[in-house]
């Protein structure tokens, strides 16, 4: 499975700086000098045409790229020039911050990359995170550097080996919402992981008492507002992360399925008062995404279901209960059964995934993929 990790240059000589911004400004002019070569060209663009048009006069222009830089200049013009006569508009003109390498061009070492830079290989250190430490040591594929604001980051792409896939016994359906942001069960309505909503509200006290802390400070001395999206977007990210990891954790210790409500936007009847106004910080796209790419990691498969009926239906008996107006407990008037509305709701969506698994049963094998993501 392919993982981009995105690392902090750490501060780079003045000499170094200014090698990566001639590099960057050049990669910019080669790329646009293979768009209006390609233009020149007049035929649709392949890996080949383009090359053999104009290599040669681009390569001799650019003696401070990387031949291969060069040739990854041609293949980004090749996609802009495409995207461009599909979707018209005004002639493309490339004028992002940014170069790229090939995987055998860049040595990773010393928590820093060396890539070909003005003829030379330069070293270029890098903050690199702990959790990054052990996806370093495999295989790296491509890299890019981008200036973003003031500073430089490194993203390099890396492949890491997937776990055996696990032989699924059954499911674990995971109801998102507010008032819990996660509850997931099984298809039996066992209660597998919850985590209750109060981490955001409490989250939103303590930031709001530092942001009024700050803001007196600021205003005082500068009279100016304090920020503070930035570690709310850090927070919601690494609450996602642990989330996902616990669950696709026990999802492989039980040997069973993940299941997730196919959500096109969470219904909004279930948002209780005090968090409406944090929801904006909450991101189920996110927590969503990392449960996929962590289950893939672990082997862990992951199927997407239909949230259709599964918080009205009774996870017992299967009555849909049309009246149902998302209390906090669900009770089933025909068989009496009484469950904790968003552990009725998991269970359904369990079965509903059961359901999908056994119908999948039939087709060829179940890998560890996921199947259908359909969401957004
Ligand atoms: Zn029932």
């Amino acid at each position: 499975m392919k993982l981009t990790l995105k690392m902090k240059m750490r501060s780079l000589t003045r000499n170094k700086e200014w090698m990566l911004e001639q590099s960057i400004e050049a990669f910019k002019a080669c790329v646009n000098d293979w768009l209006s070569a390609i233009a020149q060209l007049g035929e649709k663009p392949n890996r080949g045409n383009p090359h053999r048009f104009a290599y040669r006069r681009i390569r001799d222009r650019y003696p401070q790229l990387h031949s291969n830089v060069v040739r990854d200049a041609m293949n980004l013009a090749i996609e802009i020039y495409r995207s461009w006569l599909k979707n018209g508009g005004e002639f493309p003109e490339f004028h992002s911050d940014v170069i790229y390498f090939k995987g055998v061009d860049v040595k990773i070492e010393n928590n820093g990359l060396v890539v070909p830079l003005m003829g030379k290989r330069v070293y270029l250190p890098l903050y690199v995170p702990k959790k990054f430490r052990k996806y370093l040591q495999y295989k790296h594929g491509r890299v890019a550097i981008k200036r973003i604001g003031r500073d430089w980051y490194a993203f390099v792409s890396v492949n890491v080996p997937e776990k055996e896939p696990i032989k699924p016994i059954g499911a674990i359906g995971v109801d998102l919402g507010y008032y819990n942001l996660l509850v997931a069960s099984d298809e039996k309505g066992r209660e597998v992981m919850r985590v209750q909503g109060d981490v955001l509200i409490e989250h939103k006290e303590h930031l709001e008492k530092l942001t009024a802390r700050r803001q007196r400070r600021l205003m005082k001395k500068f009279g100016i507002y304090a920020k503070t999206n930035h570690r709310d977007r850090r927070f919601v990210s690494d609450l996602n992360h642990k989330i996902a990891k616990e669950l696709v954790l026990r999802a492989r210790q039980l040997n069973r399925v993940i299941v997730l409500e196919n959500l096109k936007g969470l219904k909004s009847q279930r948002r209780p008062k005090p968090l409406r106004k944090i929801l904006h910080r909450w991101s189920y796209a996110d927590l969503i995404s990392k449960i996929v790419y962590k289950a893939k990691l672990y082997g862990v498969p992951v199927i997407f279901v239909s949230p259709r009926g599964t918080s009205k239906t009774c996870s017992n008996c299967g009555y849909y209960v049309r009246a149902f107006k998302d209390e906090r407990v669900f009770r089933c008037p025909k068989c009496g059964f009484i469950a904790d509305r968003d552990l009725n709701a998991a269970r359904n969506i369990a079965k509903k995934g059961l359901e999908e698994l056994r119908k999948q049963a039939f087709l060829p094998a179940l890998k560890g993929e996921a199947s259908s993501p359909q969401r957004r």
